[in-house]
């Protein structure tokens, strides 16, 4: 997919606009506190519904406004035949459009594809088709495993469909089940909710040991390559006793229903369940001949900034495979955390193995270092884009 417009209407300081984004992609130019960071976000906006700066909506709304708009135009990635190329020649709407509303007062937020309201908004969620990369990433390792779970949950509800409807399943009995603990009531009333954490919360689980089990080797190569040639590993740890080696998802089911048994005491005297996908972790370790390091623990800031960008790495591909896709890049100012060695590497990465579409902002020109011939330039002067 291709971003062929973009509308923003009060949001952030960005100034009510419409502006056509080229197909190449192009650069945003800007001094810091321009807006650089807050066009990415209304843009990554329109794929998950929620800021990916994880924070309420109602932030997002500009100052003394009472709600905001987003909305995009989206064309196929590679316009094909003359008919088409006329159609974009007389810049004509787009095939696809997706667009959000959000009111401030009752918090209500209005999704439309193709202008039609869409019921839930996870039928709407990833129709962008963005991977965005951004400064805050280097969070994913060095934070708590929360935001790993995070991570994964975005992107496997994006990309694998019955994901989300199995973490909402398994959230719902969850939270049940954390009441009747919590409020000490009889063990049957804290029983009845175990089938209904331990199908969801298989299926989580499997999804996330599969998709895991399946970029294991892609992580490798692409920790190395930004490295410069350090090894590193991507691990699993489910939240429930064993390793995630089971055979199929109903393995993975009967270690989780053992797991809920033995730790029936413990659950008792801390008032919650204490196993499950609330729980799991990601882990990554740096290999050497003779010993391996937790890169979260142990690894230096280059070491766990490399592993974040192989993450995002990884979720391109997983774009790539699961919409048969290029995603677009977007890229907030990334190069300018970098050594020049892992800037140079990243940005070959990224040259070779993301070929669409690209939104890059970086608040200077020598700062930008990726298609720099060939991306239009905007600049970015508070809150107004000026081509
Ligand atoms: P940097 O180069 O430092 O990353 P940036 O261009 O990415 O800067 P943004 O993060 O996009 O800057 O923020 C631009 C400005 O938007 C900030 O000064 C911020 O105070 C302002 N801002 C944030 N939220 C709102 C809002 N809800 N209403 C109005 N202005 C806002
Ligand atoms: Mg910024």
């Amino acid at each position: 997919m291709r971003l062929s417009r973009l509308g923003v209407v009060g949001f952030r300081n960005l100034r009510d606009a419409t502006m056509a984004v080229p197909l190449e992609g192009v650069a945003i130019l800007g001094a810091n506190a321009q807006g650089k960071t807050n066009l990415l976000e209304a843009i990554h906006y329109l794929e998950i519904f929620r800021s990916f700066r994880g924070v309420p909506d109602r932030q997002l709304v500009r100052f003394g406004e009472e709600g905001f708009r987003v909305s995009a135009d989206l064309a196929p990635e590679t316009p094909t035949g003359g008919e088409e190329e006329g159609t974009h020649d007389h810049g004509e709407a787009a095939k696809d459009s997706v667009a959000v509303v959000f009111r401030r007062d009752g918090g209500s937020k209005r999704v439309t594809l193709g202008g039609q309201p869409v019921e839930r908004l996870a039928d709407a969620i990833g129709s962008v088709g963005s991977v965005l990369f951004t400064p805050d990433d280097v969070r994913l390792v060095s934070d708590g495993p929360a935001e790993r779970r995070r991570y994964l949950d975005i992107l496997l509800s994006l990309n694998v469909s019955g994901y989300l409807d199995a973490l909402q399943r398994f959230r719902h009995g969850l939270s049940q089940r954390n009441s009747a603990l919590r409020e000490g009531r009889p063990e049957r009333e804290v029983r009845i909710w175990d089938e209904a954490i331990i199908g969801p919360g298989a299926q989580v689980m499997w999804t996330r040991a599969v998709w895991i089990r399946d970029r294991a080797q892609a992580f490798r190569s692409y920790y190395r390559e930004i490295s410069g040639g350090e090894s590193a590993r991507i691990h699993y740890a489910p939240g429930i006793s064993g390793t995630a080696e089971w055979a199929d998802r109903s393995a993975a089911a009967e270690d989780f229903r053992r797991s809920l048994r033995r730790t029936a005491d413990r659950e008792r005297s801390t008032g919650a369940t204490v196993v499950g996908p609330q729980r799991d972790e990601l882990r990554f370790f740096a290999e050497s001949p003779h010993r391996s390091r937790d890169v979260r623990a142990y690894g230096s800031g280059g070491e766990r900034r490399t592993a974040a960008l192989a993450l995002r790495l990884l979720e391109a591909d997983t774009v790539r495979v699961g919409r048969g896709t290029e995603p677009i890049l977007l890229l907030d100012d990334v190069f300018g955390e970098l050594d020049e060695g892992r800037a140079g590497r990243v940005l070959e990465l990224l040259e070779r193995s993301v070929p669409g579409q690209v939104l890059i902002t970086a608040p200077r020109e020598s700062d930008l270092r990726l298609r720099r011939e060939v991306l239009p330039r905007w600049f970015l002067r508070d809150g107004e884009v000026t081509v």
